[in-house]
């Protein structure tokens, strides 16, 4: 059972569609977290950059003032610097008066420009640097071109500080500096830093922007994966709803096919299957057996009471299985009217024996059907696995099919457990059935006929054809041999046809006043089982065929016929009667109790079984009242009787004096081919009994 990876598998699609999303969700919580941090670190430069530009601005703006206005101003007597300007008329601000002023105008609350100098001037007296103004200043102080910038955070508001160096670039810058009674010192120099010029921007708009930023972004982002999300998790749900379907079928499905649908044990396959699973584990050393059970009951059921009774059957057999075996006991249904049952833990033969009985009981009881009661008929062949054996349910199976068909063909036997015997026998079946089939299409069978003598006269008065079997190495077989095979296989049905045939055409060749018996099957009168003309229909065309009259024809029955007691038997043996064919009771003595038959049935003969003869010989005084009983019989019924198997002139004087009209043994003739037919009537017309010597032993082999 081989399970493939496919996109059947419900959760499969999950696992391929879930990382998918795991990632677009993780990317996107990441970005999430990273934007913000990433637009705060952009607005933070931003707001730096935009500090620089201003710084830059002031400073030249500064440079345009000094350099424009300053320069003039300072040669001009009219007009003079002055830090409170706008109260004189003719005052304008210093450079640095100027440009805080401008700054005062441009700032906002967002960002301010401030002047920042350590050197006393009267004006800023009151303006002494911070702390973090000094650190600036001593940074600036020792590389005067860098740009100075740090944080800070008042009332819980971020601000941005950024600072440069204010230098005296401009030389009438240092020569007013120099010149000015205020100023706080008279040594300036080009390039002297005569304070700093910083920016102080708050940071609050730039980060609540970037903020803004961010969420617009994650939010486009989001917006965009969302329906991906949403797309692959439907995509992902509707493909697991329908192989979960799928799925749902398959598994109903396989109950169907692993489960008989009328009893619910397991089907042929999935019984194999598991009980493979079973012996292939190494892990299981315990005893194994199968079991086949066989209802006989099932088929008549059928034919009595309709396919209903025959179903209800089959359910009370696995009921009582269920009901009798062990939890867990692996049943399965073959097909039809046949069981398996693995017997698991059966550790000898004595335990499988006792396993088989409990189950022939458990069938034992009749099925209850319409109040009447219907035997189960159960046969049951077995195999049990050797320890040393190949580990493989099949040939197992096929041991057991041996013992149940060995089972079934035996009298007495119901449960059987496989041996090697058993396999023996049945491959000399398969091999007679072989030869039996190629007999029937090439002509491989014979006829051989043994005469039927008057008990009194020893002349003949007919003849029995037996029936032989011409081997490869020309050896001929004996009907004992093979026709129990053909019957089985339904082949004594074409073959008996033949037989009739040429007994009719040997019998049509032979003085009128000989009668031709052939021997019949019981099978051959269930012909149409197997789709075969029915026996009367055989006949009638065999005797319209050869020209022999009806009345020459006699058939030998057998008690087996009886055994099921079917009306269409007795239907059959009227027709055959009523063509006007006599019929005889073989082998009469030796089966169940033929009296009802021969009071009922149109039986004209009856040929007393060859151990009645033998007993007679070995046991005289206890043979005799039976034999006597039998003759007595016979005439009652007005009966006719053959006596077989005479072999000595003592047997036929007996039977002779006794009464019996015919007697038929090897005393008189054996079997022989229809060549030496004309020879053996010549041989016995006008005989008196007993015609020969007790030794024949010379003709019958020059003969046979
Ligand atoms: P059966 O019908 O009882 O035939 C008599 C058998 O006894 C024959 O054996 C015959 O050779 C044998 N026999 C005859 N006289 C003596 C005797 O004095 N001593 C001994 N020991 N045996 C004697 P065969 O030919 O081997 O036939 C055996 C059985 O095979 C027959 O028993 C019959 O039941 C069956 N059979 C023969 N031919 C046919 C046939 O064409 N169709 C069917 N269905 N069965 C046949
Ligand atoms: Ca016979
Ligand atoms: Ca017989």
């Amino acid at each position: 059972m081989q399970t493939k990876l496919t996109l059947s598998h419900p959760r499969l699609i999950w696992r391929l569609v879930m990382p998918l999303v795991l990632i677009v969700v993780g990317s996107f919580v990441g970005l999430s977290l990273y934007l913000p941090t990433a637009f705060r670190a952009s607005a933070l430069d931003t707001a730096h950059d935009n500090n620089i530009s201003m710084l830059k601005q002031a400073r030249i703006l500064r440079s345009y003032y000094g350099k424009t206005v300053a320069s003039k101003v300072g040669k001009s007597d009219h007009f003079k610097f002055a830090v409170n300007h706008s109260q004189l008329p003719n005052a304008i601000p210093l450079p640095s008066t100027f440009l805080q002023e401008v700054a005062a105008e441009l700032g906002d609350e967002q960002s301010r420009l401030k002047l920042i100098s350590p050197y006393p001037w009267p004006f800023r007296e009151s303006v002494p640097m911070s702390d973090d103004e000094k650190d600036v200043w001593d940074l600036l102080s020792r590389d005067p071109n860098r740009v100075v910038s740090h944080g800070e955070t008042v009332d819980g508001k971020r601000y941005l500080h950024t600072a440069i160096a204010d230098r005296m670039d401009e030389p009438g810058c240092v020569s007013c500096h120099n010149g000015d009674v205020m100023s706080p010192k008279r040594d300036w120099k080009l390039g002297d830093m005569r304070g700093l010029l910083e920016v102080t921007s708050l940071l609050e708009p730039h980060y609540a922007a970037a903020e803004k930023r961010s969420y617009m972004v994650l939010g486009s982002i989001g917006a965009m994966l969302l329906p991906v999300v949403l797309a692959l998790l439907i995509f992902a749900w509707i493909v697991d709803r329908r192989t979960r379907e799928k799925e749902e079928v398959a598994r109903r499905l396989s109950e169907l096919t692993n489960f008989d649908p009328m009893t619910g044990v397991l089907t042929r396959q999935s019984f194999i299957d598991i009980t493979t699973v079973v012996l292939k584990d190494k892990t299981y050393k315990s005893g194994f057996s199968i079991h086949l059970l066989n209802l006989g009951g099932v088929a008549p059921a059928n034919q009595l009471h309709g396919t209903p009774c025959g179903d209800q059957m089959i359910r009370e057999a696995v009921r009582r299985l269920r009901d009798g075996l062990p939890e867990h006991t692996l049943i399965g249904r073959l097909g039809g009217n046949r069981f398996v049952v693995a017997g698991l833990g059966l550790e000898c033969q004595a335990e499988v024996r006792l396993f088989v009985a409990d189950l022939m009981a458990m069938m034992e009881q009749p099925f209850g059907f319409n109040q009447q009661e219907i035997p189960m008929l159960a046969s049951i062949g077995s195999a049990i696995q050797s320890s040393d054996g190949e580990r493989c349910i099949e040939p197992l199976l096929q041991k057991a099919e041996i013992a149940l068909a060995t089972a079934k063909h035996s009298p007495g036997a119901n449960a059987l457990i496989f041996d090697q015997a058993m396999q023996d026998t049945l491959e000399e079946r398969q091999r007679l059935l072989a030869m039996i089939d190629k007999a029937l299409c090439k002509g491989g069978f014979e006829l051989h006929y043994q005469g039927v003598h008057d008990a009194v006269t020893a002349r003949i008065k007919g003849f029995e054809a037996l029936i032989r079997l011409r081997g490869a190495d020309g050896r001929l077989i004996p009907p004992d041999d093979f026709v129990s095979v053909a019957e089985a296989s339904g082949a004594i049905c074409e073959i008996g046809a033949w037989t009739i045939r040429e007994a009719c055409r040997v019998a049509a060749t032979l003085p009128s006043d000989t009668f031709m018996a052939v021997n019949l099957s019981p099978v051959q009168f269930r012909a149409q089982a197997f789709e075969k003309p029915g026996i009367a229909e055989v006949v009638m065309a065999a005797l319209a065929e050869s020209g022999l009259p009806a009345h020459r024809l006699e058939l030998e029955i057998t008690e087996g016929l009886f055994l099921d007691r079917n009306d269409a038997v007795i239907a059959e043996l009227l027709k055959l009667h009523e063509i006007g064919v006599s019929l005889a009771m073989d082998d009469f003595g030796t089966g169940y109790s033929s009296l009802s038959y021969l009071w009922h049935l149109p039986v004209d003969k009856i040929k007393l079984d060859r151990s009645f003869v033998t007993g007679w010989s070995a046991s005289p005084d206890t043979a005799k009242p039976i034999i006597e009983a039998i003759t007595g019989l016979a005439k009652a019924l007005d009966k006719r009787m053959t006596v077989e198997g005479i072999e000595t002139s003592a047997q036929a004087k007996y039977f002779a004096d006794l009464g019996c009209g015919m007697v038929q043994g090897f005393y008189y003739s054996r079997p022989l081919p229809e060549s030496d037919l004309a020879v053996s009537l010549l041989r016995f017309v006008g005989t008196r009994a007993p015609p020969l010597s007790d030794d024949l032993s010379g003709w019958i082999s020059a003969k046979a």
